[in-house]
């Protein structure tokens, strides 16, 4: 792989321990890795991107999708229903889905989420009806070439044993459990710089049982991956919890050992106190979805607690059926705002919520090889053009990122090569992909 020089970016914000921002700064590329950060680093065997008038990131983390759902999008029964019964409107339509819409669905997932400044998606697919498979979503990375997070989600409790979704969605939990092993050891890389990391995610507390979440947390141990699920999401969401399971989500999780720094939950509106203490004490981490928290009404996240406390935050567009965009940066503009509705002007600033989306994120999913530009850090990076209408008299080319735009970057690389370039995907035909999903869309309307 050649050298990648990024030359004369208005600035380089690196996300370094002292938080550092470099002002005319190159950042220098060897073999997916970042070698040098500074002024005048040019070589003449490098490849030059020409960054003035520009602001290069870390590459924005995503914490928490369902990719297959931009094929629901808008779906008219959905738009105005609370979680539950969205769900009730949408499990229908899911369950017609197979192979292909999951993969063509996740390429514009993830196409949505490069062009917003994303390197780096986690996903959590936990439906695999008419032989849809996690490698579906895998094949459909590796060709999009963002770096990917997939989880094995799973329903086990179906309505007739009083769980949400439909029976034929429910998968038998052996089964689960065998496909768990078999996309692990299949999938999953644990070295540094890694392009794929698999997780084990059943739904929810109100589609799985108690064995199984136990059992999930039991075979994530022993094969050293991450757990991922739903936890306090909405009024709901605890209400199920109290009934059903006599004690708070953070109980729950606590009990059932869905607890620690492996572990991360998305949502996490309705957490309170002792429960915002025990993900600090356990160093729990969280996905926060301010967008698609504010689509079905169900609240605003503690964030602000969360960090305060010590809780590593990440930033995520969740599924596109409850967004229904997926449009990372974006996402870090909600959370600012949204902690500002909350508790005032000063609850979030433009940076933090810019680190949120970078470094946060990184953590939250277990990468300390990535997330900051500096040497020796995967060489995941954003570059924005700041020189346009968006940012046309800001004053903060920086904060502007996040109080202004743009919402799309100009340039995407990841492990060191390019996604995109001057705006446009050159991995795949995005215009062929778009066509192909209508036709999908289509079919499933039908
Ligand atoms: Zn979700």
């Amino acid at each position: 792989m050649s050298d990648l020089l990024i030359r004369n970016a208005d600035a380089v914000v690196t996300m370094n321990a002292r938080r550092e921002e470099l002002a005319g700064a190159d950042v220098y590329l060897r073999d997916g890795v970042i070698l040098a950060v500074g002024h005048g680093l040019a070589r003449a065997e490098a490849e030059v991107i020409e960054a003035r008038g520009c602001v290069v990131t870390p590459g924005l983390v995503n914490t928490h999708h369902h990719l297959y759902q931009t094929l629901t999008r808008a779906v008219p029964g959905g738009q105005d229903a609370l979680l539950f019964g969205w769900l009730k409107t949408l499990y229908p339509i899911w369950a017609r889905f197979g192979p292909e819409e999951m993969f063509v669905s996740a390429q514009v997932g993830l196409a949505e989420l490069a062009l917003s400044g994303c390197t780096l998606s986690s996903d959590h697919l936990y439906l695999y009806p008419n032989g849809a498979r996690l490698d579906d979503t895998i094949a459909a990375a590796g060709e999009v070439g963002l770096r990917f997070h997939p989880t094995r989600g799973a329903m086990s409790i179906g309505e007739s044993a009083g769980g949400l979704p439909p029976d034929a969605l429910a998968e038998d939990e052996a089964a689960i459990l065998d496909d768990m092993i078999r996309v692990v050891d299949a999938f999953h890389d644990q070295r540094a710089g890694a392009m794929i990391r698999v997780g084990l995610a059943p739904c929810s507390p109100f589609s799985v049982s108690r064995e199984l979440m136990r059992d999930a947390a039991l075979l994530a141990r022993d094969k050293g991956v991450m757990l991922h699920t739903h936890l306090a999401e909405n009024d709901e969401d605890i209400a199920y919890s109290l009934d059903r399971f006599g004690c708070r989500p953070g109980q729950y999780a606590e009990d059932l050992g869905w607890t620690g720094p492996d572990v991360w939950h998305a949502h996490c509106v309705k957490l309170v106190g002792s429960e915002i203490e025990l993900f600090s004490r356990s160093r729990t981490g969280v996905a926060h979805c301010p967008c698609s928290n504010c689509r079905l009404g169900s609240g605003i996240a503690p964030v602000r607690a969360l960090r305060d406390a010590g809780v590593g935050v990440g930033l995520a567009v969740d599924g596109s059926a409850s967004n229904d965009a997926g449009n990372l940066i974006a996402e870090a503009r909600m959370a600012m705002l949204l902690q500002r509705v909350a508790l005032g002007a000063d609850a979030m600033s433009a940076r933090e919520a810019l680190e949120i989306a970078t470094l946060g994120g990184a953590r939250v999913l277990g990468r300390d090889d990535l997330g900051r530009i500096e040497p020796g850090k995967r060489a995941d990076l954003a570059i924005w053009d700041v020189s346009g209408m968006e940012t046309a008299g800001a004053w903060d080319p920086v904060a502007a990122l996040v109080l202004c735009g743009p919402t799309r970057v100009r340039h995407l690389i990841v492990e060191g090569r390019q996604v995109v370039r001057d705006g446009q995907i050159v991995t795949l035909d995005l215009p062929r992909l778009v066509e192909r999903q209508r036709a999908l869309a289509r079919r499933l309307v039908a």
